[in-house]
């Protein structure tokens, strides 16, 4: 807590509070990276994020996290939020007017560069690269879709950009949510204690991560590689380099290609090591 900035206008976080009532009594901490969640499933959240790293973080003003219960923006008596298919076909469709009012409500306080961003396996598939700049926006909101998803219009009208976790289905987007803003999360300066780690491992540099070892020295008639233990660091870095760049090359063909093309190197070198 000792490097937690001044400028945010909190003097102290009681440390018995739990990252769930930090997010639903906590006062609203302006120019803090925030991400807003619009979600049927609020209690999903902070869910993982409310542990380690990223939890010692939220606890630490360092960034917040809101989230828009869709169920009081529903239709009627019942508070419904989906209907079902224009044209036919199976399972239920989340209505625009309800997600409209839901969406405008959580925007109501998000101002400068704020992605809007539905969670859907139609989305570009989430990258290193896209959690870099949603690091560096002012905040996200994140709408998470439920049965067979979120009706077109709402978003054309808002613009958002539709992320994908993976080529899978998932049953809703409050999964999806959490991986993206982890991701995101520990790229906001001081979330990760150490902020050089987050240079050298996996696609930082387009690269997969080289192996890694800790004690003990001999595990089950298994050394670690006599190099790491060498005390040479040079020749340690390029070990490291090598192991990272034969890893990309046998395991993503096109992350090794992007990196050859970057670097202008031959993708079909051979590699010594
Ligand atoms: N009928 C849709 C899938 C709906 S799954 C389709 O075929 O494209 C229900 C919700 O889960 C989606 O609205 C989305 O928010 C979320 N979801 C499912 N798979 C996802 C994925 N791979 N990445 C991100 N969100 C996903």
């Amino acid at each position: 807590m000792t490097d937690t900035p001044k400028s945010h206008g909190r003097k102290s976080i009681s440390a018995t509070l739990k990252p769930r009532e930090l997010m639903t009594h906590a006062p609203k901490l302006a120019g803090i990276w925030t991400a807003k969640v619009i979600t049927l499933f609020p209690e999903a959240f902070p869910g993982v994020l409310g542990e380690s790293l990223t939890g010692k973080a939220l606890k630490d003003g360092l960034w917040q996290l809101e989230t828009v219960d869709l169920r009081p923006f529903g239709e009627g008596k019942h508070r419904n939020v989906d209907d079902t298919p224009a044209g036919g076909g199976a399972g239920m469709v989340m209505r625009a007017d309800v997600l409209g009012r839901a969406i405008t409500h959580a925007q109501r306080d998000a101002h400068g560069n704020w992605p809007l961003i539905y969670l859907s396996p139609r989305g570009r598939p989430l990258t290193q690269a896209m959690a870099q700049q949603f690091s560096q926006a002012d905040g996200i909101t994140l709408l998470c879709g439920r049965f067979e998803g979120v009706d077109q219009r709402v978003i054309d009208h808002f613009g958002f950009q539709e992320v994908s976790l993976g080529d899978f289905v998932l049953t809703g987007g409050e999964i999806a949510a959490q991986a993206l803003i982890d991701a995101t999360v520990r790229l906001i300066p001081r979330v990760l204690g150490n902020h050089a780690s987050t240079e050298e491992e996996s696609f930082s540099d387009g690269l997969l991560e080289h192996p890694q070892y800790t004690r003990p020295a001999v595990w089950d008639g298994r050394a670690i590689p006599d190099i790491l233990q060498s005390g040479h660091h040079a020749k340690i870095t390029a070990w490291r380099r090598a192991m990272a760049e034969r890893l990309t090359k046998e395991r993503r063909p096109d992350l090794w290609r992007a990196y050859c093309a970057r670097h202008g190197r031959d993708p079909d070198e051979d590699q010594e090591l």
